[in-house]
């Protein structure tokens, strides 16, 4: 890792107390019992097609992603989606500072890029698919759309023609390529899934390579077969729950699909977007499902076994994929600052069942 001299006091700082063991050292003190669940979306390397067109705010690049498994073998104990659910149902203890890797939607790139380095690592992780999406094998329209837009470039016509039809003014003085586009995709969401998929439609001329892709359920079959691997579901039309006429029918639609797919031990599901209600949650119990998690951004007590209504989990974000921040999509791909990442990691808060029963919607 490179640092320049205009590294901010406070990375420093935290740089520093990574290097000389005390955060490693707060970190095995303060987080022994308790269980971290890492949230992932997609990992793909740089010089692959398809980097080009991922949204970098859902995309790690497979040098990173190496490295972060790396920081996570040193300073936790990865377990996987069976050894969670015994420790739920109280019939074991989770090791000190266990950690659960978990990947959401369902793309190719988990089975070309991350599925081997998790092999390589002997890191166990669940993908939680979203059915449909693995049934049609059409990816998202929010993630095509950004693909094509970003792959036709700047110099193209299409994300201006796309600004005009949405009426959005494309000299709003941005000079970030993939902010504009960015901006462009949430807007086209705020008027709803119709106008997304129809607009997309439009927009879709590009090569198959660098279209965004979803596994296959036979990917899923094949990947199902390694002990290292579990499979949830995610819903089957990426829709947040409390947005459905009726979550109940993708609750049961969404394992009954992945269930002729594989044989998951554990009756597992993360929600579409982290959105639920406690109707939902109730729903979801009713149904069947063992481990439910969710986007809340805490670790799990362990302490008195694992009591919380749903896990909270976390996204490590790389440099670059902030949209908020000026680097967004500049591809800083490698620069891993274990400091600044382990502080993130071992600082969040601890969710025990008292602190989070109170809660509705998220
Ligand atoms: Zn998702």
């Amino acid at each position: 890792m490179t640092h320049s001299w205009h590294i901010h006091p406070k990375a420093l700082a935290k740089e520093m107390l990574y290097r000389t063991g005390g955060l490693g050292a707060l970190h095995r003190r303060r987080n022994r019992e308790t269980l971290s669940v890492l949230m992932f979306h997609r990992v793909i390397d740089p010089g692959a097609p398809a980097w080009q067109g991922a949204n970098p705010l859902f995309t790690m690049s497979t040098g990173f992603f190496e490295r972060l498994l790396g920081l996570i073998k040193r300073h936790y104990t990865p377990v996987g989606l069976e050894t969670v659910a015994r420790a739920r149902r109280g019939e074991t203890l989770l090791p000190p500072r266990a950690l659960l890797v978990t990947f959401d939607d369902g793309w190719a790139d988990n089975v070309e890029f991350a599925a081997p380095l998790l092999r390589q690592a002997g890191v166990p992780a669940v993908f939680f698919v979203a059915t449909g999406a693995v049934k049609s094998g059409e990816a998202f329209w929010q993630e095509r759309l950004f693909a094509s837009l970003m792959v036709a470039g700047e110099s193209s016509d299409q994300w201006v023609t796309l600004g005009r039809t949405l009426g959005v003014d494309e000299t709003i003085g941005d000079t970030n390529f993939p902010r504009k586009v960015m901006r462009l995709v949430s807007c086209l969401e705020s008027r709803g899934d119709r106008a997304g998929q129809d607009c997309t439609a439009q927009f879709s001329t590009m090569d198959d390579r660098r279209m965004p892709q979803m596994m296959t359920p036979e990917d899923v079959t094949r990947l199902a077969e390694d002990p290292l691997f579990d499979f949830g579901t995610h819903g089957v039309s990426h829709t947040p729950f409390p947005a459905l006429d009726d979550p109940g029918m993708e609750l049961v639609q969404s394992w009954d699909d992945l269930s002729l797919w594989c044989a998951p031990p554990v009756k597992s599901l993360s929600f579409p977007h982290g959105h639920y209600t406690s109707e939902i949650l109730d729903q979801a119990k009713s149904t069947g499902y063992e481990l439910i998690f969710d986007s809340d951004k805490t670790l799990c007590g362990t302490g008195d076994g694992i009591n919380v209504p749903a896990c909270g989990r976390f996204e490590i974000r790389p440099p670059g994929s902030d949209p908020f921040n000026s680097d967004y999509g500049r591809h800083l791909a490698d620069d891993f600052d274990a400091g600044r990442i382990a502080a993130e990691m071992f600082l969040r808060p601890i969710a025990v069942k008292s602190t989070r029963e109170s809660t509705g919607l998220r």
